[in-house]
């Protein structure tokens, strides 16, 4: 699914100011916000969509990037909500202090309950699932969608919920204490409900007193080419459902599946060829592993053992989309450890050959000034 243009999104020229912008992205996000459209996708989709335009159009920095390389450029390559600028309900509900302006007379206030962000009820979130998800070389170099089974937590379709009894439904509980100063409120979040103003009426059999279950569910994700060991994606809103609130996110933590021929280096993929002593001299064609498939490489007459061929574009894709490693070939010559007594009466005979005296120019260089040269340290 492609991203749309985030001026689009807001309704917005090119070359808008700071100030259109931000009433632009209040218009939208008053018009789309969740409390305004219950059950909506669509519009929570929209309203998502207008916060992440607008958390890229009003930084400076990131609306540069993103007006040089479009969604690319501010993380948002992935596609199929992952990348870093993807947001949650959260995320999104904290902007709104720049926005708005803070607690007093902000709009909000209605669809919160009153009392904006310092009071009144919040919106509350799912925690998150976190899976680990081992990809092998071809997987990683490619992209790949993958089919995961994970176990979430949902609300049961069949629990009802009513306003709390303790807070009658505003998520806090006023107290009452006399002190030496006089009388005094204190506020706090409410412990029968957590804040969330709401609690369990009716529920079914196999759910938790929160009238949540477990529900096995079978989720599709698009791991895109590029990722490394370590990388954490996250699709958010398919972590645990929690009553009365949005769901968590789903993390998936990345692992490599280390390859047998082919080892990563960055975006580099580097391949070990051991070459007989008769190829390097007299020169071959010779077949080696990429990533997609085998391929014939030419070793010139006369070739050293630590040679480095390069084959352009082989290695992996970087994860931001712009550039692609290489697959570097390591050459090394393999000299034999038994020999026939024919096969040392041939060799002895080339012992005193002017050409086997080892004679390095300037023009061949040692392993090591190879790697140095490729790698730049
Ligand atoms: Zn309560």
């Amino acid at each position: 699914m492609a991203k749309r243009d985030y001026y689009e999104i807001l309704g917005v020229e090119k070359s808008a100011s700071k100030d259109e912008i931000k009433k632009a992205y209040r218009k939208v996000a008053i018009k789309y916000h969740p409390d305004k459209n219950p059950d909506d996708k669509d519009a929570e989709e929209m309203f998502k969509e207008a916060a992440e335009a607008y958390e890229v159009l009003s930084n400076d920095e990131k609306r540069q990037r993103y007006d040089r390389f479009g969604h690319q450029g501010v993380g948002g390559a992935a596609g199929g909500g992952f990348g870093g600028h993807h947001m949650n309900m959260e995320d999104i509900f904290s902007q709104f202090g720049d926005i708005f302006g803070g607690g007093g007379g902000s709009p909000f206030d209605s669809f919160f309950g009153g009392g904006g962000r310092s009071g009144g009820r919040r919106t509350r979130k799912g925690t998150n699932l976190r899976i680990k998800l081992k990809l092998n070389l071809q997987e990683i170099a490619a992209g790949v969608e993958k089919k995961i089974k994970v176990n979430r937590l949902v609300v049961d379709p069949e629990t009802t919920f009513k306003n709390c009894t303790t807070c009658q439904g505003t998520g806090q509980v006023r107290k009452v204490m006399n002190t030496m100063l006089g009388q005094m409120m204190s506020t706090s979040t409410c412990p029968t409900c957590g804040g969330a103003g709401q609690m369990v009426d009716h529920r079914a059999p196999g759910t938790d007193s929160t009238g949540m279950k477990r529900s096995e569910e079978v989720i599709s994700i698009k791991i895109p080419a590029g990722v490394a060991e370590g990388m954490q994606l996250s699709m958010s809103g398919k972590g645990n459902e929690v009553a009365g609130g949005i769901p968590g996110d789903l993390l998936i933590l990345i692992e490599e599946i280390e390859d047998d021929t082919l080892k990563r280096d960055g975006n580099n993929v580097v391949y070990e060829l051991y070459v007989s002593f008769i190829d390097a001299v007299l020169g071959s064609s010779i077949e080696v592993p990429t990533i997609d498939g085998k391929v014939k490489i030419k070793i010139e007459p006369g070739t050293q053992s630590g040679k480095i061929l390069r084959l352009r574009g082989k290695g992996i894709k970087d994860v931001d989309g712009y550039r692609t490693g290489d697959q570097l070939i390591h050459v090394n010559v393999w000299t034999p450890k038994s020999l026939s007594k024919e096969e040392k009466e041939l060799l002895e005979g080339l012992r005193e050959s002017k050409n086997f005296e080892p004679s390095p120019t300037k023009g061949e260089k040692s392993f090591f000034e190879n790697m140095k040269e490729f790698f730049g340290a």
